[in-house]
């Protein structure tokens, strides 16, 4: 089976140029015409893209008081509409106690057979012992689960004893450790505090959460991954400017095995959002949503390549009824919101189409990036002789408004309603089949398939 992309605009992580895309057996076979293809796809005027890789996802989670809305299934639905065509996903804690091979094993009985993109892991680690790191050590080896996630709060966060251990193993086995940064001892300070004093409305959830209580957290992991012999760590949804001047510290003095991500969120929403107490529910996550200064200078580092890549953190609750648990008391409210969908259209109509960033700088953040991070490139994330056939086609100049109703996933909402956008995705392949069209799914349950991961770039 041969298919022929004629006449796009080919866009990668380095440069643009019109040509053709020949397509054999789901992977990408030259980047030149062949008269004979089986399947013709015109795509003049349109850009093509490597198919957006998302590596901060949350399908199916249970975080103890609700569990998200989107299953592997529905979840993988909303990211092929949305041009993402892999996922690596952050699990849930598992059983106090246990293995994190318990969690390794959920996750493919969650995922397996179902979902519908590309998808891979990250480990979660919430104790640390010998056999834990052992068992880290393992499940890289046996499964292609190269990173591991490590919270610095909440119940399962580690102590500095506990990150110095993990990240020494991480280090000598070429682990990437995923990190979320804050610091708990503050957060949970405020949150008491306020509670105690009856602030208990969404607006309060940011002012308990302050900045530095990200940009500490960042500069310990970082120090700590300096003093564990360099081991490669990776902040996940960087949200401000604070946070973001100690990846710049680090970076100036010569620290090189680490990366950080940003998220669609703290580049376009802010804390006003939470001053209604109802709306502002549906933004109630964590880090929190920041203020306009904070997204400005997200952009510029994007703009400066000062960032490695733009995730999700995709964790959709109901707005209708699992969001209201924290209408009274914004600490009961499961925290986190949907976004898998609306990444990589936002990025290019808030992103590209009003000059903040250039296109191959997109794909870098949405595709390429995430794809070395993840230690999956340049099978994906790349338009390249050999690499799996993942594209989109996306119509530069269509223009539309965002609504609940266009999207895929079960969230009774999304962030971004009613928000202009210019540009459409218009087809997305998988491996050379197309999983969407102009905003229908047209793949299959369980048409993704499992990706044993190698090392991250961040880890070599
Ligand atoms: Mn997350």
């Amino acid at each position: 089976m041969t298919t022929l992309i004629r006449g796009g605009m080919i866009v990668t992580d380095e440069r643009m140029f019109e040509g053709d895309i020949l397509i054999r057996d789901g992977k990408i076979a030259e980047l030149s015409g062949c008269a004979g293809a089986d399947e013709v796809i015109d795509a003049t005027g349109r850009y093509v893209l490597p198919g957006a890789v998302d590596i901060h996802t949350h399908m199916d989670l249970d975080v103890g008081i609700a569990r998200v809305i989107d299953d592997f299934y529905t979840g993988t639905v909303a990211a092929a509409c949305g041009g993402t065509t892999t996922i690596v996903d952050h699990m849930a804690f598992g059983p106090k106690g246990f293995s994190p091979w318990h969690q390794v094993r959920e996750y493919h009985r969650l995922a397996d057979g179902v979902a519908a993109v590309d998808y891979g892991f990250h480990g979660v680690l919430q104790h640390v012992d010998d056999t834990v790191l052992d068992d880290m050590a393992q499940i890289a080896a046996d499964e292609g689960i190269t990173s591991f996630k490590i919270y610095m709060t909440y119940d399962y966060r580690l102590d500095d004893l506990d990150l110095m251990k993990v990240l020494s193993r991480a280090e000598k086995e070429g682990i990437l450790i995923a990190a979320h940064c804050e610091n708990h001892g503050m957060v949970t300070y405020f949150r008491e505090r306020f509670v105690r004093e009856g602030k208990t409305q969404a607006r309060w959830h940011p002012v308990s959460r302050p900045a530095v209580a990200e940009a500490e957290a960042v500069n310990r992991l970082l120090y700590l991954a300096h003093a564990a012999g360099d081991a490669p760590v990776y902040v996940v949804h960087l949200s401000t400017h604070a946070g973001l001047e100690e990846i710049r510290r680090a970076r100036a003095v010569g620290q090189k095995r680490f990366g950080a991500e940003t998220c669609p969120q703290y580049l376009l929403l802010d804390e006003a959002l939470y001053d209604d107490p109802q709306q502002g529910l549906k933004a109630l996550m964590a880090p929190p949503l920041r203020t306009q200064s904070d997204r400005d200078a997200l952009w510029a580092a994007l703009a400066a390549d000062e960032l490695d890549t733009v995730a999700t953190d995709h964790c959709p609750f109901t707005f209708a009824k699992q969001k209201q648990q924290g209408a009274k008391d914004f600490t009961k409210c499961p925290s986190g919101a949907p976004g898998v969908e609306e990444r990589l259209i936002l990025l290019y109509s808030e992103g590209v189409a009003k000059g903040r960033i250039t296109l191959p700088q997109l794909v870098k953040y949405a595709c390429a990036n995430p794809a070395r991070v993840a230690g999956l490139y340049p099978q994906k994330g790349a338009i390249t002789p050999g690499a799996d056939a993942d594209l989109v086609i996306l119509d530069p100049d269509r223009e539309w408004t965002l609504t609940t109703e266009r999207l895929h996933g079960n969230a009774d909402y999304t962030c971004y309603e009613g928000m202009p956008v210019k540009g459409a995705i218009e087809r997305v392949l998988l491996r050379g089949g197309t999983v969407a069209m102009n905003g229908d799914f047209t793949g299959k349950r369980g048409g993704g398939q499992y990706l044993r991961r190698g090392r991250s770039a961040l880890a070599l």
